[in-house]
This record gives C-alpha cells, sequence and structure tokens, in this order.
C-alpha cells in the first residue's frame, strides 16, 4: 500500500498499473530486480508501440503511455508492486488456473483497497508458472462496449514469467493490451474477437526459388495459428496494432496491409485507452 495515499501520483497519460508478484517471484527477486526485468521493458516495449500507432494524450501532445501506478516520497519514487493479499492468494498459495485467479482477483475486496489507494487503473499479476489446465501463457479481461461503467471492473490480467530467467515479455504485452479492448484474429476460434478489435494475419511469397510462403501477423495474433490459417511453417510477427492505415515492409520488396476495417485493434485502442486511463478515477 502507498504510505500516503494523497501522494499517489494520478494521471490519465495511460493505463496506471497495479502489479501483483507472486509469492515464489518475490521470494527470489529483490523488487528492484523485479521492476529491472519485467516492468521496465514491458512498458517501454508497449510504449514504443503506442507511439508508433501516433495515440497522443490531448493535454500534453505526448505518445500515451502504460506506467506502473506510484507515489512520491521524499526519497523518490514508491511503485506499486505488492504480493497478491489473502483473498486473491489464501495462505499465499495461488491458483495456477488462471481464470479462477482473475475471478479472485476481480472479487477481491483487498485488490480493490489497493486499486483506490494506489489509483491504479489495472491490476497485471505475473505468475511463475504457465496455465497448463487451460493452456494459457496468460489471460486478461477484455472490455467490449465502450463507456460501459462496468468496464471498471473488467481491469485484470495475469500473466505467465516465461521459461527463462528472463521474463518474457510478450505475454504481459498481450495481456495489457487486451485491456484497452484488443482482440484476436477472427481466426482464434476459442476467443474470437468482436467488431473491429481483431488482429490481423495474412500471408506472402517470397521472390527466393523455393516461393517459400510466409505467414504474416500483427501483434495480438497468435504464432500457431497464423501458422495453421496461413498453412506455412514459419510466421512473422510485426509489432504493430492490426490497422486499415498500417502498411508493412515484406522481404520479396512488397507491401501488405497489415489489416482492415474488420481487423483494426488500433482503432478499438484509440477507443478504449483513455476509458481505461480514468478507471481510478471512478472507483469507490
Ligand atoms: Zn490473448
Amino acid at each position: 500500500m502507498p504510505l500516503n495515499p494523497e501522494k499517489a501520483f494520478e494521471n490519465s497519460i495511460g493505463p496506471g498499473i497495479l502489479w501483483l508478484v507472486h509469492p515464489s517471484i518475490a521470494e527470489n527477486l529483490a523488487m528492484y530486480k523485479f521492476r529491472e526485468f519485467l516492468p521496465v521493458p514491458v512498458l517501454d516495449s508497449i510504449g514504443s508501440i503506442l507511439k508508433e500507432e501516433g495515440i497522443i494524450d490531448g493535454v500534453t501532445r505526448l505518445p500515451m503511455r502504460y506506467y506502473t501506478a506510484h507515489e512520491t516520497t521524499s526519497a523518490g519514487e514508491r511503485y506499486a508492486y505488492s504480493l497478491p493479499p489473502e483473498d486473491v492468494c489464501p495462505n499465499g498459495y495461488c491458483s495456477r488456473n488462471y481464470s479462477e485467479l482473475l475471478n479472485k482477483m476481480a472479487n477481491s475486496q483487498k485488490v480493490r483497497e489497493m486499486r483506490i489507494a494506489w489509483k491504479a487503473d489495472v491490476v497485471m499479476f505475473v505468475h511463475p508458472f504457465f496455465d497448463v489446465i487451460n493452456q494459457a501463457a496468460g489471460q486478461a479481461y477484455q472490455p467490449k462496449y465502450m463507456g460501459d461503467r462496468n468496464n471498471k471492473h473488467l481491469a485484470y490480467a495475469v500473466a505467465g514469467w516465461g521459461y527463462n530467467l528472463f521474463a518474457d515479455q510478450y505475454y504481459s504485452m498481450h495481456e495489457l493490451f487486451h485491456l484497452i479492448g484488443l482482440g484476436h484474429s477472427v481466426h482464434n476460434t476459442s476467443q474470437p474477437g468482436t467488431n473491429t478489435a481483431r488482429a490481423f494475419i495474412g500471408k506472402y511469397t517470397d521472390n527466393d526459388r523455393e516461393k517459400t510462403v510466409y505467414g504474416v501477423r500483427s501483434f495480438m495474433a497468435y504464432n500457431d495459428v497464423c501458422k495453421v490459417t496461413a498453412r506455412v511453417n514459419n510466421c512473422i510477427r510485426f509489432d504493430h496494432f492490426s490497422s486499415n492505415k498500417r502498411y508493412v515492409e515484406l522481404d520479396n520488396g512488397e507491401k501488405l496491409r497489415l489489416g482492415s476495417s474488420h481487423d483494426n485493434n488500433s482503432q478499438t485502442a484509440v477507443n478504449f485507452i483513455r476509458e481505461v486511463s480514468n478507471y481510478s478515477k471512478i472507483l469507490r
């Protein structure tokens, strides 16, 4: 909890995050190490993507970004990293079933109090293990309709750390983007995107001798779904949101549009990011 909630940062430059750190990660890493391994690189990479999308804060005219909720103290800034409260992980045990965990977070009185105290718009749980029950490396709620006041109750995500000592940034980034409404490709049968909140999957033929066909996907599209849809062995990820205005350069010298009017996660981000950035102001 912040030492002085009065000093907690209130801003709408983008979604402010409260990070819940699984006890076994916290045990193995000092908090400053955690920050360096995960939030800093993840938020930097998210910032670069949002900058490329040209999503600008109306007041400062600067690119919008995600940031870690924090307060200013005489010793500097204190960040909103915390062990999960008891009503999320009873006796320090956190479910490895991400759906169950999300549900607990969304219903936790303690998490609600922490969100209010830190003025955090969204909450991200960092898990050391993947969810083998649901075969997931992350999971998040996704707001579907703009301006619905209940959207603030969808501000929860969980992501796996990854296989390595260094955290895999992709899972956390992917889940944090779901929180501003972004969706998967229409070819994801288990979780198809709604409206235009959809990632893009396409393909192209290289001009090598074998005329190799490569899959192409935007940031939110699954690699395995891309491979199956495009019937290819390799699918290249472009770290942009799908958009009818985004063109990417391919190795065969041609340009490909990384989206359409239906596959337009970029527009979805524009639609939702300001609303999400203001969740903490309407929490009670
Ligand atoms: Zn996803």
